[in-house]
This record gives structure tokens, C-alpha cells and sequence, in this order.
């Protein structure tokens, strides 16, 4: 038989294969004594995500293993890094004591983190959810989708036809997980559409109806989903992303998610959903730059002073409400809050000593909190019982808050319990002792009175050595190999006494124990052994008191998120003086001085406030011309912005507004101001469009910006003119329209189309300059002012007069060329001819001077003779 004499791996590095095997799709992180090391492809990834230095097991061997490590201790910092960077980690721990072990300490996986999964603090943004999305695509029926906070344990499902792409921007989602026989071509194209967005493909069997309805059950220990309004069998679709999502979460947490104590169905047909373009031309979360902060929706209406409220406000705005005696109740709450100013500011108070209860109370279900975080739960739970003697208060008996606090069970005892059990300078970790305070446990405090006076009897000892050797710099230490120790410099080792016993020796001193020392030694660290297990007994038993109050806390903390919200709603309308807006089920939207939430608050001029009046029948279509920077696009998308801050029930930017509740909202801006995105972008346009016209009913109020202007003028002109028939079409569901455009054309359609209204943008000219007045009124816009604004913008002086000249020219043709527009029953010319801009610059004075004299010749008053001699002289004009 011949020996091998290839590379073998040691039993270690086989131990990691195998292990790492199972988990292919992760990062895993193998913990050996103080370290987490990783090996190969892992090593490489650390080294570069999280800049750990990469070195190599056997470097001098052919085959050297790539390895890097990270200290156990800073674990949390580098997790951070790698979850960002959107990659899954598993966690190998040493499953026995080292010291017992015989041969290789065992080890095994104890965790899965995924980005969209995780739930430490660092990790997930207080102000915004930080979910993991299911999605089940319909054959034949509705997509289903569920979406899970593991940081919160909310969790939610619905099923409508709706892209991926749109859900994500509709939720704060960080993860999706798809069925693993998702063909990677339709993966690649979600993932270039989404860059950043971790897709996790999970096990097509947890997708499975029948699998995932077990794992719904098993899970909330119930014997059918009635509770859950997912028994029906139409509500299939969300129910498979329901149980997917959970059983995803259970395979990576390897337990049941404690924290998720309750499944909602979204019902579609209450909620006001915002799709992803919407979202995006209204700048709610995200400006057009993709930034958050200034310039988007949220940021500047946000008042709230909790995680919670401000995590619903952001719901809100995506999926604001339809139900008008819920938007109701909440105009007439805010209110209300707003006569009492000092009940308010009393409540809101309150609710600044509130953290992110959410959170913690999910922290803890999960064992992943430490002492100080669970210090926080009991502040919070006493704010909260605080809110809910304060709130009822006076005449507000009947106010929604007191109502929906009424639903909060009583955490009184329970914060009782936590803050007299946790001491006040409680540290982040249990690593720490200490965190249990005095006077909880008679043995644990016993406990500690031993460890004490040990100490003071050992200073007391230190100090009986020194005089009895005469080494004055005598000095009882401690270590963790060596326990307890007298040390003494060499300088003095020769007045050691008999009874020192030598235990260790070092560069320039030696250690060493007696009798006595050892006793000591013995009785404070079986005390502090023993307090240590009363400290984490302890701990525990409020660990278990929460997880079996979790469910409440739950609840809890959606009633504190709404009056929050409420509150928060009442401060923004007293701050930027909005009105209460009328909600009701007629098809009017008529408002009075209107202004757009955030241009008036980034001005650094007067915002002017403008009335629109739009409804299913007179006013119909509205449709807005004027030049560019004359404020058409805010002001269709203040109309918009109105609609949806009353339906997410709060007060408006404006006088007074009546506001016929709205389905969907539908925004599209064409092309050519969508540049930024990078994608073809007039057939984005038009699927956008497309989509709309499929989707849009009666109740939905539809804005168009610009559309039709990324192809050729008579394209353009002609897809918004019919785009434009099409929604006052009196067959169909004819919403409300806002069109601002720039073809001027389309303003005829006001004298043939019922319900069609032209609305222009004020502006003046004087000496030659243009003032915009910002302000809308009726009638049409005779001119775009392009080269005005093109002065404005600083273009030189000699472009400008050269595209005056231009224009003059392309008048000319225009008037002759270009065909009146007409509706639809007379047909648009075939191939009609328009000059382009190069084909003008072929005209010269000459050219235009002959087509002027061409223009005025009225052929009924000239003879054949004369009408030659005229053409030859023109002739010899432009030959000149
Ligand atoms: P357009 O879409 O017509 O090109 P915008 O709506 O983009 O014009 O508005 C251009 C600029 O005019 C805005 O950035 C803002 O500074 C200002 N503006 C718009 N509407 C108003 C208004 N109602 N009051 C004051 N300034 C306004």
C-alpha cells in the first residue's frame, strides 16, 4: 500500500468544511478561544468588507489557507460592517467547555444573521422599519407578499398586483426572499433594478400553501387563520408569503421568533397605496437625488418623538387610509389637541421619556438585551402608564387617544419590578457583574457582603505583610490562572518569609500565595460565583416576565405609535399653519390658497399659495401650461401632496380644503425631467403611463407632468393629446386629472372637451425680462419664455439673440406647417414635416424674407404675368 504524501487537512480545518458546508450561502464565522476566525473565500471577504488584515494557516506550505480573525469581544463591530455590505453570517460557537473536551472541541452553528433579519441597535435605523419581504408572484391570481421586522416583530401580509420593485419602495425593506427556483434571469433583473437590496432565495418547500399555512399555525399555536383573515382560500397567496417569511426567520434564528406575536392582513381596498414611481415624483421618503433628509415628504412634517410614531408616519405616507371614518376621527383628535395646548405639550413630554419600546421589548424576547437596554424597557413602561393617567384628563374623556389607550394593558408592576431589579448604573452587558441591584435577593447580597469583606480583609492582610517583611511595596494582585497572589519586587526577595509559596516567576518580581491568602481567595470567588448565577437567574426571570407579556407590549407600543403620530400631526399643523381639510365621499377636490409642503419651507422667498378646483365633471381635466420655472410641477404636485397628507390624517398646507377621498393617487413626469435614472427613458414613460390608464377609476386622482415630451415633437404631441381624450373619455372611469405640458396645442381641447379646463401660471414681462408670478389662473399660456429663462439661467448674449432669430424663423414655418390640432373624430396629418432645428439653420434671411412675400401674395388679385415676374424676382433675390 503507498502513503499519501499530499496536503491533508488537520481535523480542525475538516470540522470547519463540514460545518461550513451547510451553511454555503453565509459568511461563517468559527469561533476558536477568543476569536472568530474564517478560512478561504470567508477570509478573503472579511479582509475586504470589514479591512481585518489577511494572512494564511501553513504560509510557507504549497497550500497556504487564506485566514482572518476578529476578537470575540468586538464581534458586534464587524457583524455591522458585514450585514451592511448585505451579507448573511453564521455563527459557529464552541458548544463545550474547552477544558472538558476530549480531542476537538465541538462547535455548531447557534445563529444565522441576515441583513433584512438583524436586530441589534447598530444595525437597524430607529426612524424607518427594516424588513424582510416574502413574495409570492400569482400565476393566476394575486401576488402575495409578507413583510417581517425581526427588530419590531411586526409583521403584515397582502396579496395585489403590484411589482417587487414597488413594494420595496413602499416598505422599509432590506431583504427579499424569493423561492430558490426563481430563474436567475428575472433575479438579475430585480437585482439591477435594485442594487442594494439583499434577494435571499429560501427553500421552495417553505413556499409550498400547504407548508407555509402549517408554519403560520405551528407557530401562533392555532388551529385555523381565522384570527389572521387568512382562512379563505382566496387569501392563499398571502398566507404562503406569511408562512415563508416565518419559517425563513425560524431556519436562521434556530428558535421560534419569540418577538412575532401577531400576523395582519392588509387589506388592499382601505388603504390609499402609493406606488414606487408616485413615491418618487412626490419626493416623500427620498428626494430626486435619492436622498433622505431635506427636500422629502417626511422630513419636514415629521413631528413625532417616538421610533414608533414616526416608523406608522412612514406607513402612512405610503399607505395612507380610504376609510373615511378613520380619517375623520383623526382630523377631529388633532383637533382637539390643538385647543389644548398645555394637554399636549403634557403628553408629548411624556412621550419623549418613551424609547423605542418596540424594539427593546423584541430585544428581549429574543435574549439579545443587556442590562442598561432592559433598564430602558421599565422607563418606557412607566412613561406609558404615565400617558395613560394623563390623557384622559379634563374634557378629554372621549378623545381617540384615551380611546386607543383604553386597549393598553397595565405595565405598572412589571416596570415596578424591572427598574427595582436592575440596578441604576446598570452596564450594557451581563459580562459585567453588578447589574442586579442591592436588596433584590438576600443571598445575593450576602454574596456580596462575603466578597467585600474579603477584599477589605486582603487590603487589611496587604498591609499586616508589608510590616511584618518589611517590603514596603508588598502587593496582593489577582489573575485568572494564578487567583489571588502577594507580589514581590526582586529588589526585596530576600525578605520573603517561610511561609510565602513561590507560584510564578516574572522579569523583575515573583508571586506568591499563603495559607491564608488561599483562603480568602476561595471564599470570595465562590461568592462571587454564586452571585454571579443569582445575577443571571435573576435577569432571566425578567427576560421571561417580558416574553410572556410581549404580546400586550405589542400592542402597546401601535397605540403609542398612533397617539404619537396623532400628537406629532397637531405640532406640525400649528408649526406651518395647515387647516383641517373636509374629507368626504364626493369626487371634488376643491382647495383654497394651497401650498406645497416643502417648496414653501425651503424658499427664501413668499411662498404664493394657489386654489385648485378639480372634480369628476366640470372640472375634470385640468390643464396647466406656462414657461419653465413658472411653477407647474409644484403646483401639480402640492395638489397631490395635499390629497395624500389628509388621507394619512392630518391637516393640509392651505386655507381650507374639501377633499373627495381619493383610490390611488397616479403621478408621472415625462421623460426628459427623469433623466437622473439612467433607464430608456420615454418607454419607462409610457409603460408608466400605460399602467396608469389600465389602473386608474373613478376615485383616482391622476398627475401628468410633461408626458410625452422624450420622443419628436408631433409623437409627443400626439400621444398627450390622445393620453389626454382618453381621461375625459366619457366611457371611462374619467378621474381627476391635473396635465401640466407644454404643447401648447393641447389647449385647444378646452372648447371641444366637456369637463376639460385650461389653467395657466401668471407671469409678466417687462423690459424684455420675464417675472414669474407663481400664481395659477384660468386661460392658456401663449408662450413658453424659453429664451427668457434661458437668460435667467445666464446663457451669453450672442446664443440668445441667435435663438431669437430662430424663433422668429420657426414662427414663420410654424404657423404655415404645423396643423391646428384637432380631436380625435379628424385625423393628425400623416408624416407631417417639422423643421428640427438643424433644417432652420438652413434658412437664410433671403429664404425667409422670400416665404414672408410668399406668405402675404394673395393669388386672387394677381394675373399669371405678374405672378411670374414676382416669382423671378424672388428668384433672383435668394440667388443673390
Ligand atoms: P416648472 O415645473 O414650471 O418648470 P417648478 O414647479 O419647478 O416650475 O418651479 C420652479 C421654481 O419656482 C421652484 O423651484 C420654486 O423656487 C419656485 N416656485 C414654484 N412655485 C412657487 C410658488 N407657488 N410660490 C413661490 N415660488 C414658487
Amino acid at each position: 500500500m503507498s502513503k499519501s504524501n499530499g496536503p491533508k487537512l488537520t481535523p480542525m480545518l475538516t470540522q470547519y468544511l463540514d460545518i461550513k458546508s451547510q451553511h454555503p450561502g453565509s459568511l461563517l464565522l468559527f469561533r476558536m478561544g477568543d476569536f472568530y476566525e474564517t478560512f478561504f473565500e470567508d477570509a478573503k471577504v472579511l479582509s475586504e468588507v470589514a479591512g481585518v488584515t489577511l494572512t494564511s494557516r501553513d504560509a510557507r506550505s504549497d497550500h497556504p489557507v487564506p485566514l482572518a480573525g476578529v476578537p470575540y469581544h468586538s464581534i458586534d463591530t464587524y457583524l455591522t460592517r458585514l450585514l451592511r455590505a448585505g451579507i448573511t453570517v453564521a455563527i459557529c460557537e464552541q458548544v463545550e467547555d474547552p477544558a472538558q473536551a476530549k480531542g476537538l472541541v465541538k462547535r455548531a452553528v447557534v445563529e444565522v444573521i441576515s441583513p433584512g433579519t438583524a436586530t441589534a441597535p447598530e444595525l437597524v435605523d430607529s426612524a424607518s422599519g427594516h424588513f424582510c419581504l416574502a413574495w409570492v408572484p400569482g400565476k393566476n391570481e394575486l401576488d402575495g407578499w409578507a413583510l417581517l421586522d425581526a427588530s419590531t416583530g411586526e409583521f403584515r401580509c397582502g396579496q395585489e398586483q403590484a411589482t417587487l420593485e414597488s413594494l420595496c419602495q413602499r416598505h422599509a425593506v432590506r431583504e427579499v426572499i424569493v423561492r430558490e427556483s426563481t430563474d436567475s434571469a428575472t433575479i438579475r433583473t430585480w437585482q439591477s433594478a435594485m442594487p442594494h437590496m439583499v434577494i435571499s432565495l429560501a427553500n421552495d418547500a417553505w413556499f409550498h400553501p400547504a407548508f407555509a399555512r402549517q408554519t403560520i399555525l405551528d407557530h401562533f399555536e392555532v388551529a385555523n387563520l381565522t384570527a389572521f383573515g387568512l382562512e379563505d382560500s382566496d387569501r392563499t397567496p398571502a398566507a404562503t408569503a406569511a408562512g415563508a417569511v416565518l419559517r425563513y426567520l425560524g431556519s436562521l434564528i434556530l428558535k421560534k421568533p419569540a418577538q412575532v406575536t401577531s400576523l395582519r392582513f392588509a387589506s388592499r381596498a382601505d388603504r390609499l397605496v402609493l406606488d414606487e414611481e408616485t413615491l418618487r415624483n412626490l419626493e416623500i421618503f427620498r428626494t430626486f437625488r435619492g436622498e433622505t433628509g431635506e427636500g422629502s415628504l417626511i422630513h419636514h412634517i415629521d413631528e413625532t418623538l417616538t421610533a414608533m410614531g414616526r416608523r406608522l408616519l412612514e406607513q402612512r405616507l405610503a399607505e395612507a387610509l380610504t376609510n373615511l371614518d378613520q380619517i375623520n376621527l383623526w382630523h377631529s383628535g388633532i383637533d382637539s389637541a390643538l385647543q389644548d395646548r398645555p394637554w399636549r405639550e403634557n403628553l408629548r413630554s411624556i412621550l419623549r421619556k418613551i424609547g423605542d419600546l418596540e424594539r427593546l421589548a423584541a430585544r428581549a424576547a429574543s435574549g439579545r438585551i443587556g442590562p442598561s437596554a432592559l433598564r430602558q424597557v421599565g422607563f418606557s413602561l412607566t412613561a406609558l402608564h404615565s400617558l395613560q393617567v394623563a390623557a384622559p384628563e379634563k374634557e378629554h374623556q372621549r378623545h381617540p387617544i384615551v380611546g386607543w389607550l383604553s386597549e393598553v394593558a397595565d405595565f405598572e408592576e412589571l416596570s415596578e419590578i424591572i427598574l427595582q431589579r436592575i440596578s441604576e448604573d446598570a452596564p450594557a452587558t451581563v459580562r459585567k457583574p453588578g447589574f442586579i441591584a442591592d436588596g433584590v435577593h438576600p443571598e445575593l447580597d450576602q454574596c456580596r457582603a462575603i466578597s467585600n469583606d474579603s477584599k477589605s480583609f486582603l487590603a487589611g492582610l496587604q498591609k499586616q505583610e508589608r510590616e511584618r517583611t518589611g517590603i514596603s511595596t508588598l502587593k496582593v494582585g489577582f489573575n485568572r490562572v494564578f487567583g489571588y497572589y502577594f507580589e514581590v519586587t526582586k529588589k526585596h526577595l530576600d525578605k520573603v518569609p517561610d511561609n510565602f509559596e513561590q507560584k510564578q516567576t516574572l522579569v523583575n518580581a515573583c508571586r506568591f500565595h499563603t495559607p491564608e491568602l488561599k483562603q480568602a481567595e476561595t471564599t470570595i470567588l465562590e461568592a462571587e460565583e454564586k452571585a454571579d448565577g443569582l445575577e443571571t437567574e435573576i435577569f432571566q426571570e425578567l427576560i421571561t416576565l417580558i416574553t410572556n407579556q410581549l404580546g400586550s407590549i405589542h400592542v402597546a407600543c401601535q397605540q403609542i405609535a398612533k397617539v404619537d403620530l396623532l400628537l406629532g400631526f397637531a405640532e406640525s399643523a400649528e408649526k406651518n399653519q395647515y387647516c383641517r381639510p373636509d374629507c368626504n365621499d364626493s369626487l371634488e377636490l376643491s382647495i383654497k390658497a394651497g401650498r406645497h409642503p416643502v417648496v414653501e419651507q425651503l424658499l427664501d422667498h413668499d411662498f404664493i399659495a394657489n386654489d385648485t378646483l378639480c372634480d369628476g365633471t366640470d372640472h375634470q381635466v385640468l390643464v396647466l401650461t406656462g414657461p419653465n420655472m413658472g411653477g407647474k410641477s409644484t403646483y401639480l404636485r402640492q395638489v397631490a401632496l395635499i390629497t395624500l397628507m389628509a388621507q394619512a390624517g392630518g391637516f393640509v398646507p392651505a386655507q381650507s380644503a374639501s377633499i373627495g377621498i381619493a383610490d390611488r393617487i397616479f403621478t408621472r413626469v415625462g421623460a426628459s425631467d427623469n433623466l437622473a435614472r439612467g433607464e430608456s427613458t420615454f418607454y419607462m414613460e409610457m409603460s408608466e403611463t400605460a399602467n396608469i390608464l389600465h389602473q386608474m377609476s373613478r376615485r383616482s386622482l391622476v398627475i401628468l407632468d410633461e408626458i410625452g415630451r422624450g420622443t419628436s415633437t408631433y409623437d409627443g404631441l400626439s400621444l398627450a393629446w390622445a393620453i389626454t381624450e382618453f381621461l375625459n373619455n366619457p366611457a371611462g372611469p374619467r378621474p381627476r386629472s391635473v396635465f401640466a405640458t407644454h404643447y401648447h396645442q393641447l389647449t385647444e381641447l378646452e372648447n371641444e372637451l366637456p369637463g376639460l379646463v385650461n389653467l395657466r401660471l401668471e407671469v409678466k414681462e417687462w423690459e424684455g425680462k420675464i417675472i414669474f408670478l407663481h400664481s395659477v389662473g384660468p386661460g392658456r399660456s401663449d408662450k413658453s419664455y424659453g429664451i427668457h429663462v434661458a437668460r435667467l439661467a445666464g446663457l451669453p448674449e450672442t446664443v440668445l439673440q441667435r435663438a431669437q432669430d430662430i424663433l422668429s424663423s420657426l414662427s414663420v414655418v410654424d404657423q404655415r406647417d404645423l396643423p391646428a390640432l384637432r380631436p380625435a373624430d379628424r385625423e393628425l396629418p400623416i408624416n407631417p414635416v417639422i423643421p428640427n432645428a438643424g433644417q432652420l439653420s438652413l434658412f437664410r434671411e433671403a429664404e425667409r424674407d422670400a416665404l414672408d412675400a410668399l406668405h402675404d401674395l394673395d393669388l386672387e388679385k394677381i394675373s399669371p404675368m405678374d405672378a411670374f415676374m414676382w416669382l423671378a424676382k424672388i428668384k433672383k433675390q435668394m440667388d443673390d
